[in-house]
């Protein structure tokens, strides 16, 4: 029992210190910024403290994402960092998938006449636990939908569950980028407990992302070094991490150790340098233990 009273602290700790670090790393930051995606003549990167979303501007209209506006003013700023692009109208407001953190506040686009889309499951569960400050899709995915406007092409996929049962992977095919939140994240190990992830869907699932054809990866958060943009590298060493973790703990369940040990014994150097392995690995390995243990 102590020493789990002990993990518990240290872990909350560590936790600590590594938003505390980020904080700091992110405190010569201005608050928030736009950035044209290299090589695009039309593709932005919203960014808002830490969050970050993609926009999309033709001569028809312009295509925004996640209004990353929970208990803060985003959305203002998004829009007026838009309206200094093009006078274009904002024609549609894509969400990434249903967590509030990313899709709240989207109030002021839809007071400019904005189409909310969103995945079925995401629908379904903003009806039911009504958030206060999210609108709720006026239209939906199941599997894939396509978007045309003013000359630029946008796919919304839906690969499967992976973190939330909502995701989308909205991809530009003629500038061969992709728009996907939280569940691949830049040289940074799974966020604290991979609340809402499903496992092993969230595997399957990347290795369809790898195996379209794209180039450039925006994810909803930057890297630990504040890289906005990612590649198919990133994603290949988010799998290889996902599938390095999953072998590990299997091993450790095998074996027969308690959530404490498989904790305390499970070493993955090879990402000792990426964002959360201090404070989120244990915690990713319990998430794993679950799995193998029970298969929740
Ligand atoms: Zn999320």
């Amino acid at each position: 029992m102590f020493r789990i009273g002990l993990t518990g602290v240290a872990v909350a700790l560590f936790a600590t210190m590594f938003v505390a670090s980020a904080q700091a790393q992110t405190a010569q930051r201005p608050l928030y910024a736009v950035t044209k995606v290299d090589g695009t003549d039309n593709v932005y990167i919203f960014r808002y403290q830490n969050h970050q979303a993609m926009f999309v501007v033709t001569k028809a209209g312009v295509i925004a994402t996640d209004p990353i506006s929970l208990r803060r003013p985003a959305a203002k700023a998004y829009i007026e960092e838009i309206g200094k692009i093009t006078k274009a109208p904002i024609k549609y407001v894509i969400y990434s998938h249903s967590h509030y953190d990313h899709i709240a506040g989207g109030k002021p686009f839809k007071d400019l006449g904005a189409t909310f889309i969103a995945q079925r499951n995401a629908r379904e569960r903003l009806a039911e636990l009504k958030p206060a400050d999210v609108v709720m899709p006026d239209q939906v995915v199941d599997k894939k939908k396509v978007i045309h406007l003013g000359g630029t092409t946008l796919e919304l996929i839906y690969v499967g569950k992976n973190h939330s049962d909502s995701m989308l992977v909205m991809r530009l095919p003629k500038e061969k980028v992709i728009f996907t939140v939280d569940w691949i994240p830049l040289q940074s190990v799974q966020f604290r407990g991979m609340a809402d992830t499903y496992f092993p869907d969230t595997i399957a699932g990347l290795k369809k992302v790898i195996a379209m054809d794209w180039e450039k990866l925006i994810p909803g958060h930057p890297g630990p070094d504040g890289r906005q943009i990612g590649t198919k590298q990133d994603a290949r060493d988010h799998l290889a991490y996902l599938e390095d973790l999953s072998a590990a703990v299997k091993k450790a369940v095998d074996e027969g150790k308690s959530y404490a040990d498989a904790e305390k014994d499970i070493k993955l150097p090879k990402y000792e340098k990426w964002g959360g392995y201090g404070p989120f690995l244990p915690m990713n390995i319990e998430r794993l233990y679950d799995f193998y243990n029970r298969g929740i």
